[in-house]
């Protein structure tokens, strides 16, 4: 059946062992987000029965499931959302099969070690397969980590060409040489250009925004994203093994081990201050209250909720926040 090679992924899982399994992985997120019409795959899930108060990442995954006939979905059961949980009961109500994976929320190495094992077990294939997988794969990720370095050390690059690199890591698109080949071109692309003068830089942390002209609205006037996190951590990071990989992935393990990695980040960037997304419903909204008596930049939270375009609220608070740090004293 030509469908029976795919995974769904909802979140970003240890890649190299569906690989292994002669499996293709399928982010179900980008399946979303680029839909022609994002909006009638969340519309599905309301009419579905799920309540107006869901999350519409939640909504527009469940859409992208039923709408494109995937028969398998990985469900992270720790280091995820309770969302995700709800989401994984009903698809398996709906009769997809859901294989688990989690990552232990300590961070423990040993657990970690056994979940990746177990989700190797269940996949038909073992670790040792799935390890030379990861060294493979992390000759690719080495591409999107030089476009990272051509957008923050070199300032050649805009922040939005190299998430969308960034966010194409959780899956290759299904296909690691194709995504190799097409990073390679865009760093040469880059390469070629000038350095750009930037007055202010920018990160954005928290989930990757549903609204899809945010980064758009963003990057003008001098206002360059020069640290997008979650993005950049779907790249993973730290090479090595799929423990010391996946375990340095900040993600799944809660606000402080993303701080960690937020707070090097903006030193190390010289960023002048910071744009938390978060979504409506989202249990990350409150982390909000963390970010901020942590950072020591300004910090602007914006909300979105349903995948449309950039609101006339949202473009009036990004132009008074750039503006403001322009005038603390920005890069003139
Ligand atoms: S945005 Fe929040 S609630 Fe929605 S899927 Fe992501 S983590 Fe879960």
């Amino acid at each position: 059946m030509e469908n029976d090679a795919r995974i769904g992924i909802t979140s970003t899982v240890p890649v190299e062992v569906i690989f292994a399994a002669g499996s293709t992985p399928v982010d179900i997120n980008n399946l979303f987000i680029t839909a022609a019409q994002p909006a009638s795959l969340v519309r599905r899930a309301k009419m579905d029965g799920f309540p107006d108060t869901t999350c519409s990442w939640i909504c527009g995954l469940y859409g992208a499931v039923m709408e494109r006939g995937i028969r398998r979905v990985v469900g992270v059961t720790g280091g995820d959302c309770a969302e995700t949980l709800a989401l994984m009961e009903v698809l398996a109500h709906r009769g997809v099969e859901v294989i688990p994976f989690a990552y232990p929320h300590d961070r423990d190495r040993a657990r970690l070690r056994e979940e990746i094992h177990d989700f190797a077990a269940r996949l038909g294939t073992d670790v040792n397969a799935a390890e030379r997988v990861k060294t493979r794969l992390d000759a690719v990720r080495a591409r999107p980590h030089m476009l990272d370095e051509l957008l923050w050390k070199e300032d050649r690059a805009t922040g939005e060409e190299v998430r969308l690199v960034e966010l194409m890591a959780s899956d290759f698109n299904g296909d690691p040489d194709a995504y190799a080949a097409m990073a390679g071109e865009k760093i040469a692309e880059i390469q070629a250009r000038e350095p750009v003068r930037s007055r202010v830089r920018l990160g954005v942390l928290g989930v990757p925004p549903i609204v899809t002209d945010l980064y758009d609205w963003i990057e003008r006037d001098g206002v360059r994203v020069v640290y997008s996190e979650v993005e950049r951590q779907f790249t993973l990071p730290v090479p090595g093994t799929l423990e010391e990989s996946y375990r340095a992935y900040t993600y799944p393990y809660g606000i402080y081990a993303r701080l960690d990695d937020i707070e090097r980040e903006v030193r190390a960037r010289r960023i002048d201050g910071v744009i938390h997304y978060v979504q409506a419903f989202c249990f990350r909204g409150i982390e909000d209250l963390v970010l901020r008596s942590r950072l020591t930049v300004p910090v602007l939270t914006l909300q979105g909720d349903l995948p449309t375009r950039v609101t006339e609220t949202m473009k009036i608070r990004i132009e008074a926040f750039t503006d403001m740090l322009k005038r603390a004293g920005g890069r003139a």
